[in-house]
């Protein structure tokens, strides 16, 4: 059996960056094989993220905004990004861009299967796909699926259904993406829909709920169908897509490193950030710090400022305390952040970017009962496990 430097199961954003970056290092001529059910032929999802630089994927971005549009509880208006700009990226311009680059390097294999076990064994990671054995240095596994449901932890999920629509009339304002509007029944949780338009007729309208129940198809429909009559004076439209997806927002710990061959990365990594589900950006940055401390010194790892990290979590903790025991209407939260600190810090701060004392006084912009209660909380739930 050909043994391989790096497998990489799962050939979706994480996997094909992975793959990007290796083969922008010195690692380029190594043996990859990327393994992975689907031909990723479809248009299944959109990226969004923020970014105050340009990128490593400027040039297939389908749109930017230098300002997006957030309608709250107490505030309306467009938010002051500052050097930041809001960037959409869709899968299908993601995926054909990175098997164009990918099949540059002939050390680089794909194969169409589907996986059934990733094992750490003393000689290597060991993959086992559609009962063929795979052998490698390193294996990289984003199809591991998460099982979350410890009660120390707080469980909630992103999820949401989107249409691509285009109206009969002029109706959008190409340079006005709306990122946030809670003008919706939120239901007792956290219920939001975003508009992110193409041109003047056509833009992706999608209703996101953050909550632990999903709902039926027809409860999102409704829900699209509702908003798009209220506020978008479409005249008569058409739906050219649909896009469905849930996302976990969850603080239980997951395992990166099932083994010393074997590293789980992007959303089976536990990259996804739990108080918003972004994790298009932050999988880039780990991934990025992955391919160079392998190329450096043959481990890879990511490098993990202890006690930061361990207070990030503790915010994201005491902010999903917060959504799961409705201490606090969501919308009201939201807003106070967007009002009450300048939009381009609220992104450092989602990006973890931003210091122990910018935190802080991010923290005081929020309700405060409800987060002191929510933090005593997180601390009983971590020190009992219950
Ligand atoms: C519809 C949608 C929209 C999203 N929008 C955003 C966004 O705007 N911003 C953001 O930051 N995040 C967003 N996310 C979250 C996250 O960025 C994406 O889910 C992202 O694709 C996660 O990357 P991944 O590589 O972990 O998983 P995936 O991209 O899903 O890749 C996993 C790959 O593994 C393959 N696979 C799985 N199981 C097997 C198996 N057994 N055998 C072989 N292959 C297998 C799959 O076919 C897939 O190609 C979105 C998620 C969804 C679902």
């Amino acid at each position: 059996m050909k043994k391989y430097d790096f497998i990489i199961a799962g050939g979706g954003m994480a996997g094909l960056s992975l793959a990007y970056y290796l083969s922008l290092s010195s690692l380029r001529d190594r043996s990859i094989l990327i393994l992975d059910k689907e031909t990723k032929h479809r248009n299944d999802r959109t990226w969004c993220f923020w970014e105050d630089q340009e990128g490593p994927f400027e040039s297939i971005l389908f749109r930017k905004w230098d300002t997006v549009e957030f309608f709250g509880t107490t505030f309306n208006g467009m938010l002051d990004m500052g050097a930041y700009q809001y960037k959409m990226l869709r899968g299908i311009d993601f995926y054909t861009f990175m098997k164009n680059h990918l099949a540059q390097f002939p050390s680089i294999e794909f194969r169409q299967v589907t996986v059934n076990r990733v094992k750490d064994t003393p000689q290597g990671g060991f993959v086992i796909a559609d009962d063929e054995p795979y052998i490698a240095d390193y294996v990289f596994d984003s199809t591991h699926l998460l099982k979350l449901n410890r009660p120390e932890n707080h469980n909630l999920w992103q999820h949401f259904k989107g249409w691509t629509i285009t109206a009969e009339k002029p109706c959008f304002d190409a340079d006005k993406p709306c990122m946030m509007d809670f003008r919706v029944d939120q239901h007792g949780d956290c219920r939001f829909l975003y508009v992110l338009p193409f041109d003047d007729r056509t833009a992706l309208v999608e209703y996101t709920i953050f909550n632990d129940r999903l709902l039926s198809d027809e409860q999102y429909e409704n829900a699209l169908l509702g908003y798009i009559d209220r506020f978008i004076d479409t005249g008569s439209y058409a739906v050219q897509e649909t896009e469905f997806g849930i996302i976990p927002m969850s603080d239980e710990p997951t395992t990166e490193r099932p083994g010393k061959h074997v590293i789980r990365i992007g959303t089976a990594g536990g990259y996804t950030k739990p108080s918003t589900g972004y994790t298009f950006q932050r999988t880039q940055r780990y991934l990025r710090e992955i391919v160079q401390n392998l190329a450096a010194n043959g481990k890879p790892k990511r490098s993990k400022p202890w006690l930061r990290r361990v207070f990030k979590r503790f915010l994201d903790s005491v902010l999903l305390n917060v959504l799961q025991h409705r201490r606090h209407p969501a919308d009201d939260v939201f807003t106070r952040l967007y009002q009450r600190n300048p939009p381009a810090q609220i992104f450092r701060f989602l990006d973890e970017d931003t210091t122990f004392a910018e935190d802080l006084k991010i923290m005081t912009t929020v309700p405060l009962g409800a987060f002191t209660v929510a933090a005593f909380d997180v601390i009983r739930k971590r020190v009992f496990r219950v």
